[in-house]
């Protein structure tokens, strides 16, 4: 299979999006599963396509095509929710079974959402838990004997840093801690090898690099061998062993399916499932060799006209994820410029000017009129025009 796949997706004209990073475009067809879904499903069968259409069983189905995608065996991955969700519900269950300590550790570089919902759950259990938040290059001495849990995200979303994850995992659970890896800007960007890091939880979401759309379901994994112990926090009927049994007490489902918790989102499963189809025939490792190829090109034709971009992502394409992020002090309007040019990539507080590489939909030449937008924009000083400056919502 070659690279770019670029008739698989309906990408508006006109536009070099470097920003799938942070919502994937929309992938082609997509409007006819909706279409499905409304009328053949929902409006024929009505309550009946529970049954007939396979939603009850679609977030199994659906968790058992990411799962290849994350080296993680079929059965491991359940699908719900939101990832906010998802990461608390492995840091719940996560705690449990470390009843002797009081420390998660995290790093400073992390998603303000999972930080949030540690502090969150940290508040909830009131039993004297803390999280630590270290730089990320002091992580290795702060995984001490005190660490009940790690948890950390995969590749860093403003600067796209890789973290070593057999390392990371094996140095945790040396030290006696579980492991949390939240593969936000992993899934369908690096390959990882979930089961071979032997990481006790994983969590991700899907409407980044796997194409989902936005609100798309997330995704958490669980090492088999705990699921049968696990005790998880949000004990909804779904996760029941037998929902229709309606059976007063709760009793966790056997397998994975204990970490789903209400009525799924069927028609962004849907979508979710159709999007996923875009990954037959094609290999992580092909993508990610190409996306190291797109990223080094954009990087050295920025660098060659622009010296007043700071590359902020590490140097070593190995060591950083899909995507490539410039320091810019007047980041914000710079991007809103290049946005207004066609090029679409987006911003981070304080000064990141962030720009994600996607091979399934972005070639060389895309990546080359890209970069000669990028500067040519800083160069000019366009961006100090007074509609650049104007903050919107989401950056
Ligand atoms: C994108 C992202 C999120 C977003 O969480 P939602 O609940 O899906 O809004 C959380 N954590 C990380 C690391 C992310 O990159």
């Amino acid at each position: 299979m070659t690279l770019p796949r670029k008739d698989l997706f309906d990408l508006p004209e006109g536009v070099i999006y470097l920003d799938g990073n942070s919502l994937g475009p929309v992938p082609r067809g997509i409007g006819d599963v909706v279409q499905r879904v409304l009328h053949d499903e929902w409006g024929t069968e009505l309550i009946r396509a529970w049954n007939n259409a396979g939603w009850m069983e679609a977030p199994q189905r659906v968790g058992d095509r990411i799962a290849p995608l994350i080296g993680a065996a079929p059965g491991t991955v359940a699908m719900g929710d939101t990832l906010s969700i998802k990461v608390f519900q492995a840091l719940a269950a996560a705690i449990k079974m470390r009843p002797d300590r009081r420390v998660i550790l995290s790093d400073s570089g992390n998603f303000p959402s999972d930080l949030y919902m540690a502090q969150g759950l940290i508040g909830l259990v009131d039993d004297g838990w803390s999280l630590r938040t270290p730089a990320p290059e002091d992580l290795a001495e702060a995984i001490t004997e005190e660490v009940g849990v790690v948890m950390l995200t995969h590749v860093d979303y403003r600067t796209g840093r890789l973290h070593d994850m057999q390392a990371i995992t094996q140095a945790a659970h040396d030290a006696g801690a579980v492991m949390i890896w939240d593969l936000a800007h992993s899934a369908g960007a690096v390959p990882v090898a979930l089961d071979a890091s032997a990481c006790e939880f994983a969590v991700g979401c899907t409407y980044k690099y796997l194409n989902g759309g936005p609100g798309a379901p997330a995704f958490i994994y669980v090492r088999p061998d705990l699921i049968g112990d696990l005790e998880p926090a949000l004990s909804g009927w779904l996760g029941h062993e037998a929902p229709f049994a309606m059976e007063p007490a709760y009793r966790p489902a056997l397998s994975t399916e204990r970490m789903r918790v209400g009525t799924p989102p069927v028609v962004q499963m849907a979508m979710l499932d159709h999007a996923l189809d875009v990954w037959d025939g094609v290999t992580m490792e092909e993508v990610r060799a190409a996306s190291m190829a797109l990223s080094e090109r954009f990087i050295a034709e920025v660098e060659a006209r622009c010296p007043d971009l700071a590359l902020a992502s590490p140097r070593d394409p190995s060591k950083r994820g899909s995507q490539v992020s410039f320091a810019y002090p007047d980041g914000y309007a710079a991007m809103q410029a290049v946005i207004a040019r066609g090029v679409i990539g987006d911003f981070r507080a304080p000064d990141i000017m962030r720009f994600g590489f996607t091979p399934l939909y972005l070639d060389e030449a895309d990546v080359i009129e890209a970069a000669r937008i990028v500067t040519d924009v800083v160069n000019s000083g366009v961006w100090r025009e007074p509609q650049f400056q104007v903050r919107s919502r989401v950056t």
